[in-house]
């Protein structure tokens, strides 16, 4: 496996220096021209290595396939999926990586930015890698590894199993998404194109990781409409909805139950955004726990202080609708653990310690679990993402390539009778 390291390289270096960052609130899809030129090279790419059936989607999915190496009768077929855009938060363009080879351990100044020093306060797992090779990006960009690691490993993936036909695996799909990071990653993903049992994101960060758990998600909209006057004669008659919004969001939990005052598996109630004016205000809150039903008491509470704001100000009108946003991926992996078991055992294959923490957010995975297709995440060894001291370590992405050919070799192995997702 060692050869694949040059190979990774080489690619996350080519990878990182293309611009594709994606844009929020922009209607195209995907949102920037960027990541069109990444796809359209990916594609290129599986192509001239021997992946059958390649596609770029009208929506920017790359789709190709393995074909497998054992007898496909009652085995799922498994995708793995990466994201080819980068975070909206911080500049992605004109990319500079840095290799540092043989890492002595110790600070990294990254030398177009005095400022942006890489120590072991912000970056405490540097501390274990020392002698492995540290990618960062120059000081004034993100890397990008978040996902380009993930990209890089599952062309290298491809480019092994296509030239070695001695692994057995079943039949694999390739797929790589735009638009990730705005959370539209899979809207326009077709699982029928994709034609996947059971599928894998690889958008992970430290060596070891798989995530099958995620919050429960659901946004209450609040609309408080006031009663607007010409302010010169509003004496008595106007209500202001702004100075009813601002009660509203005192009304919410602030010492407790918020993002700034919870980890680990408590949920949170988060006022995201407030816009509006004295006619009329919106706010955006975010509901999220790991349980439903804890998700569905903190739908109950936003409602009950809506319904104490009308009460205060009958001539308002207070309304409060809660939208669904995804569910905690658990759910639908817990009726058959095997994708999550055979990644442990592979991530345990490829020397590792697998580390499962529940993770504070969505992921596309997420989204398509709850669609049907069960899709946890495994590490690429992003550490920093989305911003200057993003980095990753060669060695990690290696050690994620290595467990990803454990994995499919599992699957051949274990995989019969895997149900996963059907079709419809
Ligand atoms: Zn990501």
């Amino acid at each position: 496996m060692v050869t694949s390291l040059s190979d990774i390289e080489q690619r996350f270096i080519r990878y990182v220096q293309i611009d594709t960052q994606s844009k929020e609130n922009v209607a195209e899809f995907p949102s920037s021209a960027g990541q069109w030129e990444l796809l359209r090279l990916l594609a290129d790419e599986l192509g001239k290595l021997g992946a059958q059936d390649v596609t770029l989607t009208q929506w920017g999915y790359v789709l190709a396939t393995i074909p497998a190496t054992v007898a496909t009768r009652d085995l799922p077929t498994v995708a793995f999926l990466a994201h080819v855009d980068t975070a909206p938060d911080y500049p992605g363009a004109n990319v500079r990586p840095i290799v540092h080879r043989n890492y002595r351990g110790g600070p990294i100044a990254l030398p177009d930015d005095s400022t942006q020093v890489l120590t072991y306060k912000n970056a405490p797992e540097l501390r274990d890698k020392i002698g492995e090779d540290i990618i960062t990006a120059s000081g004034t960009t993100l890397l990008g590894a978040d996902d380009k690691a993930g990209v890089a490993v599952l062309m290298t993936l491809a480019a092994h199993l296509l030239a070695d036909p001695s692994v057995p695996h079943p039949t694999i799909r390739i797929c790589f998404t735009p638009d990730e990071e705005t959370g539209r990653g899979v809207d326009y993903l077709s699982l029928e194109e994709l034609g996947a049992n059971v599928a894998y994101t690889l958008d992970g960060e430290e060596a070891g990781e798989i995530v099958y758990e995620t919050f429960c998600a659901d946004r209450a909209i609040v609309t408080i409409t006031g009663v607007a006057i010409h302010p010169g004669n509003a004496k008595g008659r106007m209500v202001n909805a702004l100075r009813l919004a601002a009660r509203f969001a005192e009304m919410l939990p602030r010492d407790h139950d918020t993002p700034e005052t919870t980890e680990g598996r408590e949920g949170y109630i988060h006022l995201h955004d407030i816009h509006g004016n004295a006619a009329q205000v919106q706010l955006r809150i975010l509901l999220r726990d790991f349980e439903e039903e804890a998700l569905h008491a903190r739908a109950r509470l936003v409602r009950a202080l809506c319904e104490q704001i009308q009460r205060m100000e009958p001539r308002a009108r207070v309304e409060c609708v809660i939208e669904r946003q995804y569910r905690n991926m658990r759910y639908w992996l817990e009726k058959d653990m095997r994708p999550v078991r055979l990644a442990e055992e592979a991530i345990r294959r490829a020397g590792l310690q697998p580390i499962s923490v529940p993770t504070r957010g969505g992921t596309d995975g997420s989204r398509l679990t709850e669609r049907g297709l069960p899709t946890p995440n495994l590490f690429v060894g992003t550490h920093n993402p989305h911003g200057p001291l993003e980095w990753v370590s060669l060695q990690d992405m290696g050690r994620a390539l290595e467990t990803c050919v454990h994995l499919v070799q599992l699957w051949a192995e274990h995989g019969r009778g895997y149900r996963g997702w059907q079709g419809g």
